[in-house]
């Protein structure tokens, strides 16, 4: 037990609890821990000994655990999202007073957050939800966290999160004040969403370069692994150099031919598609990865197709012209960038738009500058991202930023090259081509729209603007046709 009160709390020691509460005594504030099932309270405390004798202090009684800890109260939660968040609100409230603080770290809805910030309100407590990304290495080394809420609470606990984020030379620690009410769990579920996306690309840039390139896992690691030198060097290209390295332990060849392609997924995605419906903001790349986890979960009914149309002539892979492998990976590589680019402006714009509608004044710069370290999503490519807001915080679309205007010019050409071989190889690549979409539809100053305003008119009489004269006009188009 602690001699003296411990600096916060952190209630629920899953992967993530256990990580950053670790984390936190790691950079020497005393914390105490709970969870509801004790087994792992003793867990952690047992980890906090062999780690280096850390100030972490364990407790089994949520009434003596809140009341371990030094006034006003922080504590931080990290239990699976929903009514379990609720429940652990119940539990430690009722030893919690007066200016006390309580923190959701989870995945949470961002409206269950303003919710529950009122409803502590209520008892005179501060509630905070905060984003954490980086999983469980980022959470014991530092994460990137998106606080949100309360700024009174953010300011006893900014000393902390300082400390205990990721530190990126330059940039300084992943975190920074995000917003009012749910804005940073708002910011974690695109961050979810843009980690969708990315994953996706990487996925279509998997297989246009092993199905059509037939490229080995041998050959596909060190491709990631050139990549991951220049301009796509991230945390998800470098994990993903790392698998095509690794052989089965249960069996001859590579652990990745063995993983069933079946994609899981707990939501944040989902939501993320369904705020850019709500919000009327085109993520097309987003939308493309959520999908490809739908069809995905379909594994029985796509190998049944898969004999369906075998047996009428459509092998898996149309295969065409046999490719020259390095020129496939440099044009892969550059169209992986070009529809990167996309799917991070489309995710920006999500957030913006979010933003305004709920007044909450959010830094897009900034945020690409909490992403660069700790997270998910982490990648130098951040750094472009937050110089175009730093050149223009109006920017109204990443793609038409002057540098990212002419890096997209740049590569297009390679782009369109993948795209097609993919189309004529029977190859789907939902994500790299959804952005290539979004990316003709955005530069073109006129679209098919016309055509649609037209029809919408002729059936259901809903008016058109003109383009060369003022106003809204109705046309009785059947009596000209
Ligand atoms: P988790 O599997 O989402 O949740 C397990 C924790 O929730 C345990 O401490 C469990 O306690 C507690 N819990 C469940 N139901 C409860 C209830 N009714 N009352 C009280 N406690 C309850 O854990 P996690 O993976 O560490 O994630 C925690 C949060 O962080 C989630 O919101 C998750 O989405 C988010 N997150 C996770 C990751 C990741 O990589 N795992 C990354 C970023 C964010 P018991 O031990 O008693 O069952």
């Amino acid at each position: 037990q602690p001699t003296e009160l411990t600096r916060i709390g952190l209630a629920g020691l899953a992967v993530m609890g256990q990580n950053l509460a670790l984390n936190i005594a790691d950079k020497g504030f005393p914390i105490s821990v709970y969870n509801r099932t004790t087994s792992k309270v003793d867990e952690t405390v047992e980890r906090a000994k062999q780690e280096g004798n850390l100030p972490l202090y364990g407790f089994h009684d949520p009434k003596a655990f809140v009341e371990s800890i030094q006034k006003p109260r922080v504590i931080i939660m990290l239990v699976k999202a929903g009514a379990p968040v609720d429940q652990t609100i119940k539990t430690l409230s009722v030893f919690l007073e007066k200016g006390d603080c309580i923190i959701d770290g989870g995945n949470e809805w961002y409206e269950n957050t303003e919710r529950r910030e009122k409803e502590v309100a209520e008892l005179g407590l501060l509630y905070l939800g905060m984003g954490v990304s980086g999983g469980e290495e980022g959470a014991r080394r530092g994460p990137s966290m998106m606080p949100g809420g309360s700024f009174e609470a953010y300011k006893h606990i900014e000393d902390i999160l300082l400390k205990v984020a990721a530190q990126v030379p330059d940039s300084g620690p992943c975190v920074t004040y995000i917003g009012k009410g749910g804005s940073g769990n708002f910011v974690k579920m695109i961050h979810n969403g843009i980690e969708y996306g990315d994953m996706q690309l990487i996925a279509e840039a998997y297989d246009v370069l092993k199905s059509v390139g037939k490229l080995s896992n041998e050959e596909l690691h060190s491709a990631f692994s050139e990549w991951n030198k220049g301009e796509l060097l991230s945390f998800l290209i470098e994990i993903t150099a790392d698998i095509f390295g690794i052989k089965d332990d249960k069996g001859d060849g590579y652990l990745v031919d063995k993983v069933l392609d079946k994609t899981g997924m707990k939501g944040t995605g989902k939501w993320t598609v369904q705020q850019a419906a709500e919000l009327s903001v085109a993520a097309p790349t987003i939308e493309a990865s959520l999908d490809a986890r739908f069809l995905s979960g379909l594994k029985e009914e796509r190998v049944e197709a898969a004999k369906i149309f075998k047996s009428g002539g459509l092998g898996d892979i149309l295969t065409g012209e046999p490719v020259d492998k390095k020129k496939l990976v440099d044009d892969v590589r550059k169209a992986l960038y070009a529809a990167k680019i996309c799917s991070y402006a489309q995710g920006m714009n999500l957030i913006r738009a979010k933003s305004a509608e709920q007044g909450w004044d959010l830094k897009l710069g900034e945020l690409a500058r909490i992403w660069k370290g700790g997270c998910i999503i982490r990648a130098i490519f951040l750094d472009r991202i937050k110089q175009a807001y730093d050149r223009n915080p109006n920017l109204a679309n990443l793609l038409v930023d002057p540098e990212f205007a002419k890096e997209i010019i740049d590569r297009q050409t390679s782009w369109r090259r993948v795209v097609c071989l993919a189309v004529n190889s029977g190859i789907s690549i939902p994500g790299m081509s959804a952005s290539l979409a979004y990316f003709d539809t955005y530069r073109r100053e006129s679209l098919p729209a016309n055509l649609v305003q037209a029809q919408r008119d002729y059936f259901g009489a809903h008016t058109y603007e003109r383009i060369d004269i003022e106003g809204s006009y109705h046309t009785e188009w059947f009596k000209l046709a």
